[in-house]
């Protein structure tokens, strides 16, 4: 039978590269008209870390009626967690790491707020300080293996040309990356955002031109694919980050390979998130 009682330090605190983290609302931002920040703080984030670039982190939400997620307790608590049944599972979603301040215990997340029609969106459209959540996210007690830090980012594997293609779920990502981007390096950046208003400032070293791409009402990933379609990709080598809406993601890396002749190599891509489909629903 398994035990349900909320996640105590001693048994999150296990030794893995990632482990679960008790953590609370500290404050909410609105950024932009569909992007809202939210500030995480809690007792053990001394111990978590962060890859920095376009780390992820598993959020775990409660399930409706509780004020905080249920997790398993015993040894390998998130393992055991993802083992429940549904109906009792609380909601996982991916997000990144939008920054982290170790030295005060925080770290800030961007939501992408999406309506009440998914359980993370929901509640980040009525977060307030104090709402309690888990995260599962990397343990500094526990060095990674590189090969699964939860940073998809290949910093290997960039010469002197980066392509960086995502919609506003990836805007946190690509932020983190053209924040370590190295002078020297030249960047073109294609993001797709719902309207104009959520175009942001964004900082690096690097020698960068942004395409902000408004979607207004054509369909998810449509004007990030024509504008990758028509992007002038010419001198020094590439190397191309994609992530946002699967079908998007699918298409420009099929671009990119096929019709560009970009190397598998050189192609890190991430479908985000479903258009149509919720998280809890299986892979096709
Ligand atoms: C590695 C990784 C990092 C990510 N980082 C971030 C991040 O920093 N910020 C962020 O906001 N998202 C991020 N995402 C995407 C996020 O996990 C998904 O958007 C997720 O589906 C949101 O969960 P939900 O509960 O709101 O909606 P779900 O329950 O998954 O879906 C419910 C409905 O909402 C639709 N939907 C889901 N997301 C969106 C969206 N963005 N816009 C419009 N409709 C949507 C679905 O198609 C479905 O119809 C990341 C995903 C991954 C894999």
């Amino acid at each position: 039978m398994t035990i349900l009682t909320p996640p105590r330090p001693d048994l999150v605190a296990e030794s893995s590269p990632f482990r679960l983290f008790r953590i609370e609302v500290a404050e909410v931002r609105r950024v932009s008209r569909h992007l809202v920040r939210i500030t995480f703080t809690g007792p053990e984030l001394s111990a978590m870390t962060s890859g920095g670039l376009d780390q992820r982190v598993k959020m775990i939400f409660p399930l409706s009626g509780q004020l905080e997620p249920v997790v398993p307790s015993g040894a390998r608590p998130y393992q055991a967690l993802r083992a429940l049944p549904p109906e009792i599972r609380p909601k996982l979603r991916s997000y990144t790491v939008r920054a982290h301040r170790p030295e005060l215990g925080e770290f800030d997340v961007d939501f992408v707020l999406h309506g009440d029609t998914g359980p993370a969106s929901a509640f980040a459209g009525r977060a307030k300080p104090g709402d309690r959540l888990v995260v599962y996210a990397p343990n500094a007690e526990c060095p990674a293996d590189p090969q699964r830090s939860g940073v998809e980012f290949r910093m290997d594997a960039l010469r002197d040309r980066a392509l960086l293609v995502g919609d506003e779920t990836a805007l946190p990502a690509i932020s983190g990356i053209l924040a370590a981007l190295p002078m020297g390096v030249r960047a073109q950046v294609y993001v797709e955002i719902p309207a104009a208003a959520d175009a942001q400032h964004l900082a690096s070293a690097a020698k960068v031109e942004v395409h902000w791409l408004p979607r207004s009402d054509r369909r998810p990933g449509a004007a990030l694919l024509s504008a990758v379609r028509a992007a002038s990709l010419s001198g020094g080598e590439w190397y191309a980050w994609l992530a946002g809406e699967t079908g998007m993601v699918t298409s420009v890396r099929r671009h990119l390979l096929d019709e560009r002749g970009f190397d598998r190599d050189a192609v890190t891509f991430m479908g985000y998130w479903r258009y149509g489909k919720s998280e809890d629903e299986p892979k096709d």
